[in-house]
Order: C-alpha cells, then structure tokens, then sequence
C-alpha cells in the first residue's frame, strides 16, 4: 500500500487533522452486523498504513446495538462511539459522525453489512488522485428489483438531470470526502443522498466508482416505498439550492417583474378601451386576467426582497462565505506548507 502512504503527503496532507480516515457508520438496530462490520473494516485497513478511526453513531437502536456497540468501543482503540438518545434518521446520525470524526479523509458507509469495507481503500486512493469525493456505485446491487431498483433508477436519472451532477447511483451510502468538504455542508431532511449534489454546488470535484454490494442479511431495511416521497421534496430544496442560493432576487424578480409588467399593459389597454372606445370591461375574462397577473407578478417580485434578506442572515449568521476557495497560493505560512507537500 505504498502508493498510499506516499499519496497521503501529497494532495491530501494540507489539511490539519490528527488520522487520515474516518469511517462513520450510522447504525439503526443492526445489532448482528455490528461485530462483523468492525471486524472486515479492520481486516480491510490493518494492511494499509492509514491511521484510522471508526466512528459509530447508533441512531436510538432498540435492538441492544447501543449496548454492544459501548462495550465494543471501551474495548478497542479504533472504535469511537456516539449515542444518540433517539431514533433521528439517518442524515442527522451521519452529521454527528462527521461531528467528531477527526480523519483528513470521511468515509461513510451503512451498518448493515451492504456495503463492502474492502472498497474502502479504492475509494481512498481515488481522493488521493485529486478528487473531492468518491461515490460508490452499486453496479450489481442485490435490492429487490420493483420496489427498490427501479425507483432508483428513475431517482438517480432525475437527481442527475435536476442538480447537473451525474451519477448512476445517488443512494449508495459507501463514500469517500475530503473532511473540509464535510465540513462545509449543512444537512437537514435526508440530504445525505444529495451530499454529491451539495458539495458540487460548493465548487466540489467529484467521480463515482464501482464498488461491491450485498443483500442484507441480518434485520430489515428501514426504508420503504414512502423514502420516494421525501427524496423528490429534498431534491426540489437541493434545486433551489443550486440555482439562487445567493441570488434569490434574480429568479423570483425576474418572473415577478414580467407578470407585474404584463398584467400593467392589459389593464393600460382595458383603460383605453373603457375611456376612449366607451366599452363595457367589467364582464371581461381579461380584466380578471390583468389583475391576477398584476397582484401574482407583486407577489413574486416581495417574495424576493424578503429570500434575498433571508440569504443574507443565512449566510451572515454563520460567516458564510458565498464562494468556496480550493487553494491559496502566495501568502504567509500557508504557502510555505502548500509548497513543501
Ligand atoms: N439508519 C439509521 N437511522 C435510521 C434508519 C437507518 O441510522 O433511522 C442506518 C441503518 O442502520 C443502516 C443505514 O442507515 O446502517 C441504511 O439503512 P438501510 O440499510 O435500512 O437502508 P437501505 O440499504 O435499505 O436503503
Ligand atoms: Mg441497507
């Protein structure tokens, strides 16, 4: 694994964290697989040089698996974990992962042995070509066909189409990030399927690799049919997201605006018509027309003012920048650290 280790001091040694990787697995009643999910992530890193942690999180488990997982912790050293002290989800449990994990490098996969950690390492090397994040891709995915395959296939091509990053398999939980990606990233809802979506919004290069899968074999999948629902509403806010984060005002004004100037004219023309050509405009399907799109266009245009105010305090309250830098080049201490890795 030299290739590896020699990576490390190159693209990815710029940023100050104490491990190179973090594994966080979000765990919600996985009590089987939990050992032996520990167990092959260490087969899969103990022959690399990566310093490694493993950060469980037990999203509110009722199974023992928290239970399990404390003792496991206190016993070995790789092990942290967090308990959450109820059920969540599984995007809030991932963010208190990302939360204490303390690797330069997060890796997130599923607790329930789906996923392979042998493709640990391939994902890892990947990043070290330069990448922001690694996307699993589940090319042989062992999912029943109707009820998950194929509402996949028609989530992914949407999501693809819609945030403009295109990727085969946007549900697949095995990732690599570089950490600042991660840390940069607010989730709510389920964005943790988008995080693709919004780490290219922040200016992220990303790439998808094939990577194992299996069926499940111990529990059940706590997802049914109703995660399609939700996947469509968190990808209309990931929409906004992407195109008016920062300019709210361009979008709802500009549509406010031509409504308002739109409805402004046919009232103009119903005013000539009614003073000049002495014509009857009560009954007139059109004067009902000009109001509603007069008042509609006000609306659109108030709207905007307020989300731009909106932007703002979002942005504001937490020293958000609206730009993401990769690399300063040429000022102060940083430079000389960029210059000798
Ligand atoms: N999970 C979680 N909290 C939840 C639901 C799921 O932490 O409320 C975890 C679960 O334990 C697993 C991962 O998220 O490690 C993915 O869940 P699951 O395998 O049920 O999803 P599927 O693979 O069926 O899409
Ligand atoms: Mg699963």
């Amino acid at each position: 694994m030299n290739s590896l280790s020699s990576g490390i001091s190159t693209t990815l040694a710029s940023i100050d964290r104490p491990l190179d990787l973090s594994v966080v697995v979000p765990l919600y009643n996985e009590v089987e697989s939990l050992p032996r999910l520990i167990a092959a992530i260490e087969a899969s890193l103990k022959n690399t040089d990566l310093r490694y942690e493993i950060v469980c999180v037990d999203d509110g488990s009722r199974d023992g698996t928290a239970a399990l997982l404390k003792e496991l912790a206190i016993e070995r050293e790789d092990l942290s974990a967090v308990l959450l002290r109820r059920n969540y989800g599984q995007t809030p449990a991932m963010a208190a992962g990302f939360k204490i994990a303390q690797g330069r490098v997060i890796v997130t996969m599923d607790g329930d042995l789906q996923n392979d950690p042998a493709d640990i390492p391939t994902l890892y090397a990947k990043l070290d070509e330069g990448y922001d994040l690694v996307s699993g891709w589940r090319k042989n995915r062992q999912d029943d066909a109707l009820t998950r395959l194929l509402p996949s296939k028609i989530a992914n091509g949407i999501i693809s189409r819609v945030t403009g990053v295109k990727l085969n398999d946007y549900g697949c939980s095995l990732k690599a990030y570089r950490a600042e990606i991660v840390e940069d990233m607010n989730l709510y809802g389920e964005l943790h399927r988008f995080l693709p979506a919004l780490a290219f919004i922040e200016g992220a290069h990303i790439i998808e690799v094939p990577v194992n899968h299996h069926a499940r074999q111990f529990g059940q999948s706590k997802y049914g049919l109703g995660r399609t629902f939700r996947v469509v509403m968190d990808l209309m806010t990931v929409f906004f997201m992407k195109k008016f984060l920062t300019k709210p005002m361009h979008v709802f004004g500009m549509f406010g605006f031509a409504s308002m100037s739109l409805g402004m004219l046919l009232g103009i023309y119903l005013t000539i018509v009614k003073l000049f050509l002495d014509q009857d405009i009560g009954n007139r399907p059109l004067l009902t027309l000009a109001m509603l799109l007069f008042l509609g266009g006000l609306q659109l245009l108030s709207f905007g003012l307020i989300s731009e105010l909106l932007m703002r305090t979002y942005h504001e309250s937490q020293g958000r920048p609206i730009y993401r830098i990769r690399e300063v080049i040429g000022s102060g201490d940083r430079r000389s650290d960029i210059a000798e890795s």
